[in-house]
């Protein structure tokens, strides 16, 4: 079976300080908590910090993304080598504020990918349609586009280690989220192009998280749906008392 994840996705938000606080009250509601994997993403340069906090708790660390490269002349970028380095265990490639605002290519988040899987990290990629997309039946097309090409290249072993998160655009920080039966659809199509792309155990294994304005009162409707597998938190990951309703999902 699927080993269901929550994540916290900080994205640009909180201290150093802040974020010590935060994962210090995590680190109490949370450490017996052995059936369901924990992951935070704080800023860049809070993962130190909160990676020592978090010790040999269950909680486990992320990056929000990073740069394929693994060290030399890139000023102002940090490889899968150095977040290790820094304690992480996950990296999230493709969010789609990046793909949005950094201009951020299917092809360039596959480096990326492979990066990480080089480094023995996690990835967690990030897909999803844009409003427009759906509205003009372009959904499965897009998100065709997004799997094939950011995953090319990947062996069926290597896909032992990807995580998918499924974060339909028009439900990011807006409020609102996919009903549960949408984004059932949408993993349940993306297991399926697995199993193409693959075969039929990369498509039973790979876990896939729905991401959208996911909060304490929408989880448990979520997480009962068949092929989603976890969940990748925005804004609802900044309130202690949310994030833990989250992962304690019934
Ligand atoms: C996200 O940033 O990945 C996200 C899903 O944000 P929110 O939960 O705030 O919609």
């Amino acid at each position: 079976m699927r080993r269901p994840l929550i994540a916290g996705n900080w994205k640009l938000n909180k201290t150093i300080k802040e974020s010590r606080q935060l994962s210090m009250q995590l680190i109490d509601e949370l450490s017996n908590i052995t059936d369901r994997d924990i992951v935070i993403a704080p800023v860049f340069t809070a993962l130190s910090t909160v990676s020592e906090i978090i010790g040999s708790s269950p909680i486990q660390l992320a990056a929000q993304n990073c740069y394929p490269t693994t060290s030399g002349a890139f000023t102002g970028e940090v490889s899968p080598l150095f977040l290790q380095d820094a304690g992480c265990r996950f990296v999230i490639i493709g969010h789609s504020e990046r793909r949005q605002l950094l201009h951020e290519t299917n092809a360039f988040i596959n480096q990326k990918l492979i990066a990480v899987i080089h480094a023995e990290l996690t990835p967690i990629l990030c897909i999803g349609e844009t409003l427009q997309q759906r509205e003009e039946g372009q959904m499965l097309e897009t998100l065709t586009r997004q799997i094939e090409e950011g995953l090319a290249g990947l062996t069926a072993d290597q896909m032992a280690t990807v995580v998918i998160a499924y974060e339909p655009i028009w439900a990011i920080g807006t409020g609102k989220t996919a009903s549960s039966e949408q984004a059932q659809e949408a993993h349940a199509f993306i297991r399926e192009l697995l199993q193409e792309l693959f075969n039929p155990t990369v498509a039973g294994q790979t876990r896939i998280l729905y991401g959208g304005s996911v909060k304490p009162e929408n989880i448990d409707n979520l997480m009962a749906q068949k092929d989603i597998d976890g969940a990748l938190v925005g804004g609802a990951s900044l309130k202690a008392e949310d994030f833990i309703r989250i992962v304690k999902f019934l």
